[in-house]
């Protein structure tokens, strides 16, 4: 089977005009945080170790996207810093011919131990998760976060060469809204891209009904305070954040509107979970199972071929609520 770059994208069902270019990769369901908005006290049952897909596997489904237009990939999780030896997965996807970018997103805890290797072995930018920057509202946020620590790892990651870094903050009404202007305030003087994220309520009614997002034009008003913010041209490629600067400042402020503003038509990710299921859209059920190709030593067209269902099945506009925790979807 021949493949163009973007091929099935443009020519096939209801994607034919979306370019899909991004992988989202749960390496590990596991987290050494149990964040109050992403996993219940007890955290989330854990996956046997038989089903999640290997490093190797996880290379045969990104070099089968490589011919469908997959150039970026982005590791997740859980907490992807867990996971033993990521800074070698890092390493095997980097080195695919056609994989232009690999990132990663972590909560930061382990950071500052493995920054350096991560860089050598090719990671291009790192997202830093931080919903507080007062040490024991963190920690309560996190159940148990060490503020201090992931501070130290985000300098440690700076001087390996992470420049800039994005903070990720989920904003949610009650809980940490009063900080907003403190963390529009870090991109002043620092090159951080601060980028604030409406809460989305997934997880089962139990979790997701405590909290309640604060919508991005809120967050604006609020951030008025410091100035005006002027938009930034052009849109993120990594994502669907819009992106700002206050006058004079050195880092940028970009919003995920994910609850108040759709994005879907613009979306470019497809994800991969940690147990092997490809899923086209956070909000929707529909996933499709690659680990038994895997294990049955499908040819790497077969591959590709559910990777295209995958997108091929993406939605044109959101489905649904969704019961599944984030740290599971890999978010
Ligand atoms: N453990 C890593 C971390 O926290 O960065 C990676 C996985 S975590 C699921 C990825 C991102 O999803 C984090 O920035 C986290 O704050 C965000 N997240 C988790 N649950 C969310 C929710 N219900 N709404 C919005 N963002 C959420
Ligand atoms: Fe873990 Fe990240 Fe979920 Fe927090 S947001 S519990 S760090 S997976």
């Amino acid at each position: 089977m021949q493949h163009r770059p973007n091929d099935c994208n443009q020519n096939s069902g209801q994607n034919r005009k979306r370019v899909i270019n991004y992988l989202r990769v749960s390496v590990t369901d596991l987290c050494d945080y149990r964040c109050t908005y992403c996993m219940p006290p007890e955290g989330v049952e854990r996956l046997p170790h038989s089903e999640i897909l290997t490093f190797e596997e996880i290379r045969t489904v990104v070099g089968a996207g490589i011919p469908l237009g997959i150039n970026r990939v982005r590791l997740t999780g859980g907490e992807p810093l867990v996971r033993r030896d990521v800074p070698q997965l890092v390493r095997m996807l980097s080195s695919l011919p056609g994989i232009e970018e690999v990132y990663m997103t972590t909560n930061g805890s382990l950071l500052g131990e493995f920054a350096h290797a991560l860089r050598q072995n090719g990671l291009k930018r790192v997202n830093v998760s931080l919903d507080s920057l007062k040490a024991e509202r963190y920690r309560e946020i996190t159940r148990g976060g060490r503020l201090e620590k992931v501070w130290r790892g985000i300098e440690i990651a700076r001087k390996a060469g992470f420049e800039p870094i994005k903070l990720n903050v989920v904003v949610i009404k009650g809980v940490n809204d009063d900080e907003i202007v403190d963390f529009a305030k870090l991109t002043l003087e620092n090159s951080y891209e601060v980028r604030f994220i409406e809460y989305m309520p997934f997880g089962p009614p139990a979790v997701s009904g405590k909290f309640e997002y604060i919508p991005a034009d809120e967050m604006k008003r609020h951030i008025g305070v410091l100035g005006p913010l002027e938009k930034l041209p052009g849109v993120s490629l990594s994502g669907p954040a819009e992106r700002y600067k206050l006058a004079g400042a050195r880092g940028v402020i970009g919003f995920i509107p994910a609850m108040s503003h759709s994005f879907c038509p613009t979306c470019n990710r497809i994800r991969l979970t940690a147990d092997g299921r490809l899923l086209s859209c956070l909000f929707s059920g529909r996933a499709v199972e690659v680990k038994s190709l895997l294990r049955t030593g499908a040819p790497a067209e077969r591959i590709s071929d559910a990777i295209r269902l995958a997108i091929d099945s993406k939605p044109s506009g959101r489905e649904a609520r969704c019961e599944s925790f984030m740290s599971s979807i890999g978010g």
